[in-house]
């Protein structure tokens, strides 16, 4: 393995999360900081919410420059920052923090990630109508970032669980606070599914379903769902081809995984955190992204 040249100077961003030993996003941020030639490396910490306050602490008293923030401390790490975006806000978690001499602010990249995932395969959805099954973080950040984007409408279609309660908020906020009209459906309803799917350009899945534990399960009951001139995309990245996009691909329909949205809503973050870009193309080659 290849090695940062450490010495006095370097500086340090973090990523804060339990479990988090799996995650590639350390190789994302290293690779980044390395084109972007900054003397700058970033490591994994496993912080449960119990010390998540203290870690905090440790951030600004060691000018940590900033960071990212995973499961279980989303939705909890506002609390312990100065300031919070409006979106982070609405969504009702942070993925990202930036320091800006002490001062802490929060923010979600999900969303602008899955957004930017779309723009990067020409799929236009501003001022169109989409249909997304989901509740939970991923499907909020995506479905509120959507919303402020400029889609005209929205289906949302949330399980029967305990994440259903979100969806039913995440309705409030979207028709309260934007121009997108959103609905909300039981995913059980499937002829209401078929319905809202056959009305919109692009349906997504932003649920488990299609990884582990649930890989090789779909919800959609049968191709009749799709039709060749639909989008559909999915937020599962592994494994690459869900059962769902599996499906898809045999209607005919353009499809995009989940690849997408893990690369943007990185970048997004080391974009906040480092206050430069860093090249799409370049990033994607380096970590081997493909869409489907
Ligand atoms: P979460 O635990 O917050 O939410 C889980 C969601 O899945 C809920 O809406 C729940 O109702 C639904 N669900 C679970 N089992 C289901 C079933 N059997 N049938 C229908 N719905 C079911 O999880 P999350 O953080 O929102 O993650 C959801 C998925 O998104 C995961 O596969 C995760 O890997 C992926 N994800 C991808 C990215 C990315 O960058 N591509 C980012 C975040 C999450």
């Amino acid at each position: 393995m290849e090695r940062h040249q450490i010495t006095g100077h370097t500086e340090l961003t973090c990523l804060l999360a339990y479990p988090i030993r799996h995650s590639n996003s350390p190789a994302m941020h290293n690779a980044a900081y390395e084109k972007l030639g900054k003397d700058v490396v970033n490591l994994a910490f496993e912080v449960d919410a119990e010390h998540l306050e203290d870690a905090i602490k440790g951030v600004r008293a060691m000018r940590i420059l900033g960071g990212n923030i995973s499961m279980p401390n989303k939705t909890i790490v506002h609390k312990y920052l100065d300031e919070v975006d409006p979106a982070a806000e609405l969504v009702g978690a942070c993925n990202t923090f930036t320091n800006r001499n002490g001062y802490l602010k929060g923010y979600v990249t999900d969303g602008i990630g899955y957004m930017a995932s779309l723009k990067d395969n020409d799929i236009d959805i501003i001022g169109k109508k989409i249909t997304i099954a989901g509740s939970g973080g991923a499907a909020t950040a995506i479905q509120i970032q959507a919303a402020l984007d400029g889609v005209a409408e929205m289906s949302i279609f949330a399980r029967d669980d305990k994440f259903y309660a979100n969806a039913v908020e995440t309705v409030d906020k979207i028709n309260s606070k934007t121009n997108c009209k959103a609905t909300l459906f039981h995913l059980e309803d499937l002829d209401a599914l078929k319905k809202e799917i056959a009305s919109s350009v692009l349906f997504t899945n932003a649920t488990g379903c299609g990884m582990k534990p649930l890989e090789g399960y779909t919800y959609i009951p049968d191709k009749s769902f799709f039709r060749p001139d639909l989008i559909v995309t999915d937020v599962v990245y592994a494994p690459p081809e869900t059962a769902m996009l599996k499906m898809a691909k045999e209607v005919g329909c353009k499809t995009m995984n989940g690849s997408g949205m893990m690369l943007f809503q990185g970048l997004a973050a080391i974009e906040l955190i480092m206050g430069e870009k860093v090249d799409s193309e370049y990033m994607k080659a380096k970590l081997g992204i493909k869409y489907d």
